[in-house]
């Protein structure tokens, strides 16, 4: 299908950027990303990629809008508190692209559904804020050969990376085998933190779903971006498979979804 002038007229201003071009802007269109959270993460990522033309975006998250989210979660307004954050981000996303397919999913995703959910898109953005979202995430996207773009946020700190084990790079468990003990690392709810670092790090997803898609630019796949906002400082850390690794390596202890419990909500 060529693009209507109005599609020209949209994303004129990529089309122009060497290595996207018409053939890029298709590939956009042709993209499903799957975002898990429409939270802090989740919003400022599913605005940039549903403005850039990303052809369709899977949004989940169970829970609703409450005031205390609107301080980062943008993806949400003062009249929508009390929608569900599925139906309140889609809206958003539409008003802002109506080409955008956005598919909701307001079910808690668990070990029983994910791998299902995710197998239909092609890359898959984590906006979960907490660890056994995370993990389960992680182990899903091994199972079934997903590119895993993982941001998380905390106080005034925020990390990124790509994980494509599918693709020799490392897994989140190669870093982290297992969730820390619940109670030894305090959510977002109990320690607080800047919406704008959500906003960054969650711009940062954008951007690498977008190299990924276009396939342009050095991936983040075995690096892993810390970011502090009081000091305006990213330092980045080259991360390698772990040979040991209890999901990705030579000897893999889990072999399906471990469902962790879930300790906290933020
Ligand atoms: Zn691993």
């Amino acid at each position: 299908m060529p693009f209507s002038e109005e599609q020209i007229h949209r994303y004129s201003r990529q089309i122009i950027l060497p290595g996207i071009g018409g053939k890029g802007q298709k590939k956009l269109a042709a993209a499903k990303v799957f975002i898990m959270g429409a939270g802090g993460l989740g919003s400022p990522a599913a605005i940039y990629l549903a403005a850039a033309g990303v052809g369709e975006i899977g949004l989940a998250d169970f829970d609703r809008v409450e005031l205390h989210n609107l301080q980062r979660q943008i993806l949400h307004r003062t009249p929508d508190v009390g929608l569900l954050k599925v139906e309140s981000g889609k809206k958003t996303l539409e008003a802002l692209n109506p080409e955008a397919k956005v598919q909701i999913y307001s079910e808690r995703i668990t070990s029983a559904n994910i791998r299902q959910i995710i197998r239909d898109y092609h890359l898959i953005l984590d906006g979960s804020d907490n660890f056994p979202t995370r993990f389960l995430v992680n182990d899903a996207c091994y199972f079934e050969k997903k590119t895993l773009i993982s941001g998380a946020i905390l106080r005034f700190d925020g990390q990124l990376s790509t994980f494509k084990p599918h693709a020799g790079g490392p897994c989140y468990r190669c870093l982290f085998p297992e969730p820390p003990p619940p109670g030894t690392v305090p959510s977002c709810q109990e320690a607080g933190v800047l919406g704008a670092v959500a906003g960054i790090i969650g711009i940062l997803q954008a951007n690498e779903a977008l190299k990924e898609i276009l396939a342009i630019g050095q991936s983040m796949a075995g690096r892993f971006l810390l970011f502090n906002a009081l000091s305006l400082s990213f330092h980045e850390v080259k991360i390698q498979r772990n040979p040991h690794c209890l999901l990705c390596g030579e000897d893999p202890k889990i072999k399906e979804l471990v469902e962790y419990s879930q300790v906290c909500q933020a």
